[in-house]
């Protein structure tokens, strides 16, 4: 087995794009599981309208407001179950979120998540534009909401990525010597949907050296040679490991989170084996 390696091929504040190499497909699956279920993230959980002339129910504002990404401070903050506190207004795993609106002006109004205010000012919406209702004139709104951490196994409102998806690294073998040199052949095809060979020099197409960030595996390059000069395959143990987030946490706090929930679960696992094996 090759030794874990890991490049980072493309980092925003919304996407992180890696190159992980030297782990199992079980493995780098469990991650992405563990990234996608079980990091905590702040949401909306629990809400009480005093107030509300808009066209739409109550329950279907509440669903709303559990939809809009907070975000989340993993330092100060804890699970309910973990906390313990008596549960209702309690500092360290629970915010308040108020948000009271009246149309005042002679249109329609627009209600945005900008609207509600955290009594923590580092759990916030991570975007103030997010529509929840529009109230008409002289209209009211008066919300009062919580939020807590939780974890994606339970509802996915406290998903921490957006998407998250690996997939082989391509590697795909040309050889010069099978190539018959024939482009109006490939030409004609187009060889690769991804346009992914170069034909400027009209004898043998060039594979483009960073084919592999874009190659889907589609093998229609091999499927079109009719001289089987070309070989689609991938990496063994190497993915392209791809991460979107909407902002609620740093990818950095996502990474070390999932190893450390990783770590618990491989505890957890020995020491129930253990259990088992002082009972037999
Ligand atoms: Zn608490």
């Amino acid at each position: 087995m090759i030794p874990l390696k890991l490049d980072i091929l493309e980092k925003s504040e919304h996407k992180l794009v890696l190159v992980v190499e030297g782990i199992s497909v079980e493995m780098i699956n469990a991650l992405r599981r563990i990234i996608l279920t079980e990091v905590p993230v702040m949401a909306i959980d629990e809400v009480i309208i005093l107030k509300n002339d808009s066209p739409l129910y109550d329950e279907i504002i509440s669903h709303r407001l559990g939809l809009i990404p907070l975000k989340t401070d993993l330092d100060v903050y804890k699970l309910p179950r973990e906390c313990e506190c008596s549960g209702f207004g309690c500092p360290l795993c629970q915010v308040s979120l108020t948000c009271e609106v009246t149309n005042t002006t002679n249109a329609s109004l627009d209600i945005y998540s900008g609207d509600l205010k955290s009594n923590d000012p580092k759990i916030v919406p991570v975007d103030d534009f997010i529509p929840i209702v529009k109230i008409d004139k002289n209209d009211k709104v008066i919300i009062e909401a919580y939020a807590i951490l939780g974890i994606a196994k339970d509802h996915v409102k406290w998903q921490a990525v957006s998407n998250i998806f690996y997939r082989f690294y391509p590697q795909i073998d040309f050889d010069d010597s099978k190539c018959a040199k024939c482009p109006e052949k490939c030409v004609v095809s187009r060889l690769c949907p991804e346009k992914l060979y170069d034909f400027s020099n009209k004898k043998t197409p060039r594979l483009m050296d960073e084919y592999w960030k874009t190659c889907t595996l589609c093998n229609s390059c091999q499927n079109d040679c009719p001289e089987e000069a070309i070989k689609v395959g991938w990496k063994d143990n190497t993915y392209i490991f791809s991460i979107e987030s909407d902002g609620v946490l740093e990818f950095d706090v996502v990474m070390k989170k999932t190893f450390e929930v990783f770590l618990e679960k491989i505890d957890e696992f020995v020491e129930k084996l253990e259990a088992v094996e002082i009972e037999s």
